[in-house]
């Protein structure tokens, strides 16, 4: 059994307004806010399910992403050990059916693991995105995705 982390959610790093007074709520609940008994504060639909993954827009995309997605886990996991090779093979497929889905041709596929006081990540359970940036005269808008 891997130790999970008593704080669930990471203050220091909500960004923007509303999402800072979302991770306050969460706090104060001490649920975490990913697993899906407590997926309300998520603002977007599940695109797509697979047995132990979903994908779904951001709530709160970051700056110059034309779509930000995130791939969440079912399960409440926050350290890269707890990943095994049938969670790669669903998150490939997830990435795959949107890249198409979404005509994404090109972009980023991050994941932050482990103390959310290292990776600047606001929520500890695991999960990762997919990025393409915006467009400006057919060149790419950089999008500057914070690890720690
Ligand atoms: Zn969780």
């Amino acid at each position: 059994m891997v130790k999970k982390s008593q704080k669930f959610v990471n203050p220091r790093f909500a960004r923007k307004g509303e999402y800072k007074e979302v991770i306050s709520a969460i706090i104060k609940e001490g649920k975490c806010p990913f697993c899906p008994e407590n997926f309300k504060y998520h603002k977007n639909p599940i695109l797509k399910n697979t047995k132990n993954w979903l994908i779904t827009r951001s709530s709160w995309p970051y700056k110059n992403t034309r779509e930000h997605l995130l791939i969440i886990g079912k399960k409440h996991k926050e350290n890269f050990k707890e990943l095994y090779m049938d969670d790669f093979k669903e998150i490939m497929s997830l990435v795959n059916w949107a890249n198409k889905k979404f005509k994404i041709t090109g972009g980023g596929l991050t994941l932050r693991f482990g103390n959310t006081d290292y990776t600047g990540s606001s929520v500890a359970h695991i999960h990762f995105h997919l990025i393409t940036p915006k467009l400006k005269n057919k060149k790419s808008i950089p999008v500057y995705f914070p690890i720690g």
